[in-house]
């Protein structure tokens, strides 16, 4: 376990690109719903949080490094006041992870405030980074986040809605946006629906908008539904309107990674429970690949709902065999070389009373680097399992994501250089399987409509070479 560094452990999971929230309310302390909102969605992004807060007039804003309860306390909450707000937690997609990529951005402009929080990834970012460069614009952060507001800072119109609507056909690829103007948000979504977004009304009669319904329930929202692939939603109070201002995409690509892994069990997506379809991949998986076993224990806790779902299709027991330490990616103390050396240790202990003398079935929700199910099948089997075999509720991760999921490059996914047996061997697993892709799509319970590019390299809007998420930073160097 030693060879396992601390930072692999930690990169061996697939990262979703933020999570956003946006509130317009009869009330004037909307920063705080909105700071309740991005903590829903904390799962979403850890490396900074910020909220931005209109008046009416004046907009202000407060962003740092850090998970949403470190960034936010009364005191930063306090000058935050106003009835129209937007939020948003971070993990780095195009643009490093440096505070000044840190969203949500905000710029005066002739019509007024401007704020934009972005959940996705605009695949033509850079050529419109270069257009926006060549007419003179100086550009101070790295994202392509900077490069959508930029854009509807100098776009011809009389509204933000008619400027908005202008600019959403020169972006390609994934944006569910949450737009703050001085007396209203504004919420849009790209034609293809990658990324979630979703609309529900506030209890004060107002309402908002957010990555997951999970956050707007918590707000304690009703009459809740997803903003429409290509669709822009204005909530100014107590008001709401809706214009479809592009034509959604002939075949919509929802992530269906928010199924496998991203979106909290509690939330809804494409109209479906999450927690559902994660048990329905479960037992789907029982199905496809039936082992011998005593026990079915799941990686916490993105594979409970699959664990049980596989435990009921296969009638083996269902059992907690790994306990896991949720905060401790986000420690921000480094840890010692000791400490380090403890790898996956320092996340998972095992619970040696339900493995010992047990053949135990490990179900994971992905295999991305590969660097942490090896570890994990080593401390089952140092907890007394007599075999371990790995089952994985979703198909092999062989191509990068470009639309706002960072799972690094065809070289860092092992699935990418090796076949099945190879990689059995790899993680030392008595077997391993897959969900099939049909398999998978059967437990979503629709075959149509989804981004599954990650598995089969089928791009659904055309992707160039890939980029290292911080390119622009060699720009800006
Ligand atoms: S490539 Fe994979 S992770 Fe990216 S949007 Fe498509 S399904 Fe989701």
């Amino acid at each position: 376990m030693g060879e396992h560094q601390f930072s692999d452990l930690m990169a061996d999971r697939l990262h979703e690109e933020c999570g956003v929230v946006g509130i317009s309310s009869p009330s004037d302390d909307v920063a705080q719903m909105v700071f309740f909102g991005l903590f829903a969605l904390q799962h979403r992004g850890q490396e900074a949080a910020g909220i931005a807060v209109s008046d009416g007039v004046q907009a202000r804003i407060h962003k740092d490094d850090g998970l949403v309860s470190h960034v936010f306390n009364a005191s930063t909450l306090a000058p935050l006041r106003g009835p129209h707000g937007i939020g948003h937690t971070r993990y780095s997609t195009t643009g490093g992870s440096g505070s000044r990529n840190a969203q949500p951005f905000l710029v005066e402009t002739v019509h007024g405030p401007l704020a934009v929080a972005h959940n996705g990834n605009l695949v033509n970012a850079h050529e419109l980074r270069a257009e926006l460069l060549a007419r003179g614009f100086g550009l101070t952060a790295s994202s392509d986040t900077e490069v959508m507001t930029l854009m509807l800072a100098s776009a011809g119109g009389q509204t933000w809605e008619d400027r908005l609507a202008r600019t959403l056909s020169s972006w390609t690829g994934a944006y569910s946006l949450v737009i703050l103007v001085e007396d209203r948000v504004i919420a849009v979504r790209d034609p293809w629906g990658f990324r979630p977004l979703s609309v529900g009304r506030l209890p004060d009669g107002g309402y908002a908008v957010a990555s997951e319904t999970c956050a707007l329930s918590t707000l304690g929202c009703k009459e809740m539904s997803e903003v429409a692939p290509g669709e822009i939603i204005t909530l100014r109070g107590t008001e709401m309107s809706r214009r479809q201002a592009l034509v959604p995409a002939v075949k919509a690509a929802r992530c269906t990674f928010e199924f496998v892994y991203f979106s909290r069990p509690d939330s809804q997506w494409d109209g479906l429970s999450v927690h559902g379809v994660r048990q329905r991949m479960g037992e789907q998986l029982a199905r496809e690949s039936a082992v011998e076993a005593d026990v079915v224990v799941p990686v916490p806790d993105s594979s409970i709902p699959a664990a049980v779902g596989y435990s009921r299709q296969s009638g083996i027991p269902y059992n907690d065999g790994l306990i896991k330490n949720r905060y401790i990616g986000r420690t921000f103390i480094e840890p010692t070389t000791l400490m380090r050396e403890r790898g996956v240790a320092m996340k998972f202990n095992a619970l040696a009373e339900n493995l010992t003398g047990r053949r135990v079935i490990l179900i994971d929700d992905s295999l991305v680097r590969g660097t942490t199910a090896g570890p994990l099948v080593q401390l089952l089997r140092e907890a007394g399992a007599t075999e371990v075999h790995l089952r994985i509720t979703s198909p092999p991760i062989k191509h990068p994501c470009h639309f706002g999921v960072d799972m690094g490059h065809d070289d860092d996914l092992i699935a990418a250089r090796l076949n099945l047996e190879e990689l059995c061997k790899v993680v030392k697993a008595d077997s391993l399987a897959f969900l099939s892709l049909d398999g998978m799509m059967s437990a979503v319970g629709r075959q149509d409509g989804y981004c599954n590019a990650c598995f089969t390299g089928e791009y659904p809007v055309p992707v160039q070479a890939p980029r290292r998420k911080d390119s622009f930073e060699q720009v800006l160097a």
